[in-house]
């Protein structure tokens, strides 16, 4: 058949070592164009030049992912519409937040029948309830949208160090392992699981316990109470993602997705790094502030998402059942100081 064209819509630390990982393969693989198109978001750099043009010139994401070359065959466009219109296969890697924004000035932009994925860690909360990014972005495009999550922090992979995750999939088994095949290299091996809500949620809430686990850091409580704490979390990552959708599979914590993400997400992520510096400074410096000091534009995900659950929870009357997801809202936003993470969370919840 034709061949098919990729494009990487996102170009942060995650969204760079996906174009790479991909161009390494589209090379290889004879069912995909050698080029992959890499949407991103423009900036102009302290030099004064634009940050596509200097992606395009250096082969490196000088901001988001430095000293890594992405592959000749990556071409960098800050023109949405232009970098998508040829795709047959779209990768949505951008910070959860920008994804409703982004879904609506794709529509009617996409090609007929493109297939997508979404590596994107968070949900977004509408009246009528949560809605996952790969659902926002299949509703808004009426596309399919598969989704990539694992114990992958990117900045170990684009230096090649073995990892793996799991890709998640409704129905299409033939469309997963396409996705398999453009992601798989010898150092990142991927699986898949025929269980998207289970895979996305794992993903999404585990960001949530890593600032509870950051908290514990910064109070220098020691490793037993942060596996306390990663524990209680990951209950409540089952039990949440089960009352929303009862589909979802016990064993889908297992993967990659699941308990190793968990584990290298509040061992080495973003996440919880900043959330030890908040609960170092008692509360007194704001998530935003201590965000854009640290991670110099690459975005939290758990702070927004510890908002959106306690939403949800609210809404249904069951914050009771929850007690870490809401005390990390309520820690994050001032409400309770940084120690009511292990008080509060290690009362057991009536469900379990
Ligand atoms: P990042 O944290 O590096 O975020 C910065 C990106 O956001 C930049 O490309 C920037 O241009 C873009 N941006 C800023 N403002 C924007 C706007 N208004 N509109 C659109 N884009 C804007 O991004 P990332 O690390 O690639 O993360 C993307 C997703 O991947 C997240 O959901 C994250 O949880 C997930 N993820 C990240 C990692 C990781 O280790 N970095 C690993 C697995 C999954
Ligand atoms: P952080 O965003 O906390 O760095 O987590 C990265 C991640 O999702 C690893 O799989």
């Amino acid at each position: 058949g034709p061949k098919s064209r990729v494009t990487v819509v996102g170009s942060g630390n995650w969204g760079s070592v996906a174009a790479k990982l991909i161009a390494s393969n589209t090379l290889k693989l004879p069912s995909f164009h050698d080029e992959v198109r890499m949407w991103v978001f423009e900036e102009v750099l302290p030099s004064g030049e634009k940050l596509t043009d200097v992606i395009n010139r250096t082969n490196e994401n000088v901001k988001y992912l430095p000293g890594i070359k992405l592959g000749k065959n990556v071409v960098a466009d800050p023109e949405l519409d232009n970098a998508v219109k040829d795709a047959n296969m779209l990768v949505f890697v951008t910070p959860h937040q920008f994804m409703e924004g982004i879904c609506k000035r794709l529509v009617g932009k996409i090609k007929e029948g493109a297939e997508a994925i979404s590596l994107i860690k968070g949900m977004e909360v509408k009246m009528e309830g949560p809605c996952m990014i790969s659902s926002l972005i299949s509703d808004l495009l009426g596309i399919n949208c598969c989704v990539l999550m694992g114990a992958n922090i990117a900045n170990e992979i684009a230096v090649e160090k073995f990892s793996e995750a799991t890709v998640g999939y409704r129905e299409k088994r033939e469309t997963a392992e396409k996705w398999v095949q453009l992601f798989s290299t010898p150092y990142f091996m991927v699986s898949a699981v025929e269980d998207v809500e289970g895979v996305e949620l794992c993903g999404t809430l585990k960001n949530v316990v890593a600032i509870a686990a950051g908290f514990v850091d910064g109070l220098e409580m020691g490793n037993n109470t942060k596996a306390a704490i990663m524990r209680i979390g990951l209950r409540e990552m089952k039990a949440f993602s089960k009352l929303l959708f009862p589909s979802v599979k016990d064993s889908t914590f297992f993967e990659s997705c699941g308990v190793a993400d968990l584990i290298t997400t509040c061992l080495g992520g973003r996440n919880r790094k900043v959330a030890e510096a908040f609960a170092k400074n008692g509360g007194q410096r704001s998530f935003d502030d201590l965000e854009a000091e640290m991670l110099q534009g690459q975005k939290l995900q758990g702070v927004s998402t510890a908002k959106e659950v306690y939403e949800v929870l609210r809404h249904r009357g069951w914050l009771e059942l929850f007690p870490l997801f809401a005390t990390v809202h309520e820690i994050s936003t001032g409400h309770l100081p940084p120690s009511a993470i292990v008080e509060y969370s290690e009362h057991k919840p009536v469900f379990s």
